[in-house]
């Protein structure tokens, strides 16, 4: 596996008490921040691994019924904090990207596809057939806004027709993946539960550490540390409370064999990138 150069951008974020993302949690309001990651290959050139809040999203989110998602998860998205701006002031261009791998479909994943207008895009086709079946008000009870992805549909690409690799030890308990590049150094991990065709990536960093971005497969790191899940309920509405759970215990299990990974969530303050 060829080591990749990667670092974590935060588009966003936003507030729910932490009870809904952890069993016997707290009350109180937390920050999830919604970390996107930018993944540097010497021939593929700059990847992205989600997009976080944008405009799109504040915009999708003005109407009803819409208007529920940010009410429910009030969200924070400060001048010049979107992907785009961020990335621009580390010298990239949204046409320098050459692909974003989308994890999964909710409007915190994929509210910044806009901004990056002619950048292929990688995702689940179960994903997109799930999304697509639903009506308005159903996409919305699972945390979708299609808005933010009907008019960039002529640039999706499916992770199912990329190569399947069986994944080898310490991760064999993921199953097999999707080889994204076709050279082995970036690799598309089903993390079932979350939300329907749910990939995290997986690749080596040049410490030769392998990293695990695992999206929304956990709130946070703790609960990987602890296997401790969400409330039934929650994992419920959104997806399978029993894949979910299945998922937590084989990256709980991972920790444990293989603490040299770095296991990041999307949405766990552990792992905020300094501003
Ligand atoms: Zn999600």
């Amino acid at each position: 596996m060829r080591p990749l150069e990667w670092r974590l951008f935060e588009a966003g974020y936003c507030t729910h008490p932490e009870r809904m993302t952890r069993r016997g949690g707290r009350w109180c309001n937390c920050q999830f921040p919604a970390l996107t990651a930018l993944i540097r290959h010497p021939q593929y050139g700059p990847i992205l691994f989600d997009t976080g809040y944008s405009e799109a999203f504040m915009e999708a989110t003005a109407p009803l019924p819409e208007r529920l998602y940010r009410m429910v998860t009030p969200v924070r998205l400060e001048t010049g904090r979107t992907l785009r701006e961020q990335l621009r002031r580390q010298g990239l261009e949204p046409a320098d990207i050459g692909l974003i791998v989308l994890s999964h479909l909710h409007g915190d994943h994929i509210a910044g596809v806009r901004d990056f207008p002619d950048v292929p895009l990688l995702c689940s086709s179960e994903a997109w057939d799930d999304m697509r079946r639903r009506g308005r008000i159903g996409a919305l009870r699972k945390g979708l806004l299609p808005a933010l992805i009907d008019s960039a549909k002529d640039r999706l690409q499916w992770l199912e027709q990329r190569p399947e690799v069986r994944l080898a030890p310490p991760f064999a308990a993921f199953g097999m993946a999707r080889d994204v590049l076709g050279d082995g150094s970036l690799l598309a991990v089903p993390l079932p539960g979350h939300g329907a065709g749910q990939h995290g990536l997986l690749f080596r960093e040049p410490s030769e550490r392998p990293v695990f971005l695992v999206a929304d497969a956990v709130w946070s790191s703790q609960a990987i540390r602890d296997g401790v899940p969400p409330p039934g309920w929650v994992t419920g509405l959104l997806g399978d409370t029993g894949e979910y759970r299945r998922t937590l215990a084989r990256l709980h299990a991972l920790s444990l064999d293989a603490p040299e990974v770095r296991i990041v969530p999307s949405h766990c303050v552990e792992w905020r990138p300094d501003v």
